[in-house]
């Protein structure tokens, strides 16, 4: 068997699309544009990278994106009262303060100063409890773009299988969570589940998550099952001194039995920005109390 390719570029495209028809819409409606706040300390080449992008795909949605840079050694107290500045704008709808933060803060109490409505990475206990007790909130970009690209290529999950392996805060234990409400069969494994392979073979879903280069095999794969690699490891290329990205799926075998799967780069990556402005616009129709039929982007 040779899988079908998931584009996660082609969806996320069409995704980012119906958030700009979206916050069009919600100017018209508000008489203001739907406001981004990122929020960035320190340096670290990567986290630029992800904030740049947020700021460009957010202006290209017709929002307005607010970026706020601090210098590594800025105080605990100094980064929460940017936050407590944020919360009280009421330009701003959403807010996101880019992890990780330098090591002599404490990323959770930071989070918890979001205020929950205004917190569209969905990281605050609140919206923790939310997904899991089922109420409405804002859900952890990587896992609600996985979901979405799920049941873009499947319909309905109810009954399914699923393994999740990891189970970290951002993506693992979110991603369970959103499984279970759409009625799936749902096993989190990690780094100390006994017979990984056995496990992950039982799966109709897998979803990998572990930050381990290609380490789901194709043989651990139950044939027709639907992969989504949500790993993104910089390895050595083939040309010396060149790097390539890979997932936590060896997708040269994986893609032999599975009946489809998410490729890395071009799968779940891309999802994660035009889910966060998925965010952003429906935080601002919320916060401004404007009705928005949100399962329609
Ligand atoms: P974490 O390091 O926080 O969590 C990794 C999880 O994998 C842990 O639960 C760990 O288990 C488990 N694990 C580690 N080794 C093994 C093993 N040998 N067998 C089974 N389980 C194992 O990573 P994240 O969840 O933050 O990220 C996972 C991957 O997803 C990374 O590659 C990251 O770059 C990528 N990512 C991609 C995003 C995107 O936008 N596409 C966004 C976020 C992450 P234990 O808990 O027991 O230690």
């Amino acid at each position: 068997m040779t899988a079908q390719i998931i584009d996660g570029k082609a969806f996320a495209a069409g995704l980012r699309e119906r958030v700009g028809t979206v916050a069009a819409d919600f100017e018209a409606k508000s008489g203001r544009k739907a406001g981004l706040a990122v929020v960035l300390v320190g340096e670290d080449p990567a986290s630029q990278v992800y904030v740049r992008n947020k700021g460009k795909q957010t202006l290209a949605c017709g929002m307005k994106s607010f970026e706020h840079k601090l210098s590594a050694d800025t105080s605990e107290a100094d980064l929460l009262a940017v936050v407590e500045k944020l919360n009280a704008d009421p330009a701003v709808d959403g807010i996101l303060v880019q992890l990780p933060l330098p090591s002599h803060m404490n990323e959770q109490k930071v989070i918890a100063a979001i205020n929950p409505d205004k917190d569209v990475d969905g990281f605050h206990v609140v919206n923790v409890g939310r997904l899991s007790t089922g109420l409405p909130g804002f859900v952890p970009c990587t896992p609600l773009g996985c979901v979405m690209l799920l049941k873009d290529q499947l319909g309905s999950l109810s009954g399914l299988d699923a393994v999740v392996v990891g189970r970290s805060n951002i993506v693992g234990k979110p991603m369970a969570q959103l499984l279970i409400a759409e009625s799936c069969t749902v096993t989190v494994a990690h780094s100390r589940t006994q017979d990984l392979p056995e496990v992950v073979r039982r799966a109709d879903i897998v979803v990998a998550a572990v930050g381990r280069p290609e380490m789901v095999k194709g043989e651990w794969i139950k044939p027709g099952a639907t992969v989504i690699d949500v790993g993104i490891n910089r390895v050595p290329g083939a040309e010396e001194g060149k790097t390539k990205l890979v997932g936590d799926v060896d997708f040269a075998s994986a893609s032999e039995v599975a009946g489809a799967i998410t490729p890395v780069p071009g799968g779940v990556g891309p999802m994660t920005i035009a889910v966060l402005l998925r965010n952003t616009i429906v935080a601002a129709h919320r916060n401004a109390g404007i009705e928005l039929d949100e399962s329609t982007i």
